[in-house]
């Protein structure tokens, strides 16, 4: 049976999504009770984590540690907990479990100025996800490669964000492959973890993209469409709810409530 509190987790359509899985396992079984529902699950997606410097592009993605600190707490009291995509992932498919609340606090292009999001998230004892673009990596205002191996010892997933960031819908065959296959491997070699899932770059996809990452063996994807990520849904098109610095924590709530 879903228990109520996964029930409150989300929003109408993952309510209706949430009974109908509950439904065809009720006709399989009378001993549902102890099998895993595939409820959807909310994946917030951050960027900056700090105070946005003069003149930046676009103020709007740098979410001041204060604020960030105060949406985890919020997070924490309301009784959600963050797990990896890779555990939603398990747990979907039959293995593991799930929390009663349970959401995935995602992290894009691997800024620098992510780093101080572990030590709030470890607060909470959550792990995080850094869908990182390969080409920042220890570049200038990038993660270096020892902050990264320290998010990983903190329990971290990384999956891949492209090695260059661009469009995927306007590149040729050969550099599709190189920016989805290649950002695989390279992470893979560079870290010695598994990569199994991938963020398009700027949410932007299409089926000629969704094929060439479900070919460089993905197992999922996730886009910047609002919606909660679903075990119904296009496994390679998983949506996700963006976290700016306008978003209080009630607001933030407030999305996770009415499904993003
Ligand atoms: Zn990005």
């Amino acid at each position: 049976m879903t228990c109520p509190s996964r029930l409150r987790t989300a929003g109408p359509a993952a309510l209706l999504a949430a009974l109908i899985a509950a439904s065809g396992s009720s006709a399989a079984a009378g001993a549902a009770s102890a099998a895993p529902v595939p409820v959807p699950v909310p994946i917030l997606a951050y960027h900056h984590i700090g105070r946005a410097p003069a003149g930046a592009s676009n103020p709007g993605i740098w979410v001041r540690r204060a604020l960030f600190d105060r949406q985890l707490r919020a997070l924490d009291r309301a009784g959600y907990e963050a797990v990896t995509l890779d555990r939603v992932w398990r747990a979907w498919h039959g293995s593991g479990s799930l929390p009663a609340r349970p959401l995935v606090i995602s992290f894009d292009d691997g800024y620098a100025s992510q780093a101080a999001a572990a030590t709030t998230l470890r607060a909470h004892g959550w792990p995080g996800v850094l869908n990182l673009e390969v080409a920042r990596l220890g570049a200038r205002g990038g993660l270096t490669r020892t902050q990264v191996r320290t998010l990983i010892a903190k329990g971290w997933e990384i999956d891949a964000h492209s090695v260059t960031h661009p469009d995927l819908r306007t590149v040729s065959a050969a550099r599709l492959r190189t920016e989805v296959a290649g950002s695989r491997r390279a992470i893979r070699q560079a870290f010695g973890v598994p990569v199994d899932f991938f963020a398009y770059p700027y949410g932007r996809q299409n089926a000629r993209v969704r094929a060439a990452v479900r070919q460089a063996g993905f197992l999922a994807a996730t886009t910047t469409e609002r919606t909660f990520a679903s075990p119904d849904a296009d496994p390679f098109a998983l949506g996700r709810v963006l976290v700016g610095a306008g978003d209080s924590p009630s607001s933030v709530l407030r999305m996770l409530r009415t499904g993003g």
